[in-house]
């Protein structure tokens, strides 16, 4: 296995590559065709889980090979695998908890960097529907929300 620096490399770039990837899957996929999926999580209701959900499961599903590949032949895999964990664990914290209230929290702080990317957030849900959605990102959001572009 390479170097401490190496294993950081891959742990951090993995985690910054998985944005990439939800902002992709969540705009052209999620609101694309597997929309039957992502609709749970654009409509009001009152249960405890949503079809969306199954999305956290699929990036589990990867993330966990990776790791036991990573481990079992002390290879990359183990840095990528953790760095989309990692990913997991702060879209997670960020989107079902902080913005979305699933667990009960005070006392959030008021970074404005955490402030833009809620509002970001919000942004997406003005609509709930397939079509016609902005601002597609998690933790990245531009400073200027009222471009269609995202
Ligand atoms: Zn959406
Ligand atoms: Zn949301």
């Amino acid at each position: 296995m390479a170097s401490a620096f190496v294993f950081l490399a891959l742990f951090l770039g993995a985690l910054l590559a998985m944005e990439g990837v939800a902002y992709l899957t969540h705009k052209y996929l999620m609101h694309g065709p597997l929309w039957f999926l992502h609709r749970s999580h654009h409509e009001p209701h009152t249960h405890a889980f949503e079809w969306n959900d199954l999305f956290g499961v699929f990036f589990a599903l990867p993330s966990i090979w990776l790791i036991n590949e990573g481990v079992t032949h002390q290879s990359w895999m183990l840095p990528v695998g953790l760095g989309m964990t990692g990913y997991g664990i702060i879209y997670f914290l960020f989107h079902d908890v902080v913005v979305h209230r699933r667990i009960r929290l005070r006392g959030v702080p008021q970074w404005p960097y955490l402030r833009r990317i809620i509002m970001a957030h919000l942004v997406h849900h003005k609509t709930h529907a397939r079509d016609g959605a902005q601002s597609f990102g998690f933790l990245y959001a531009p400073t200027d929300l009222t471009s269609d572009s995202r």
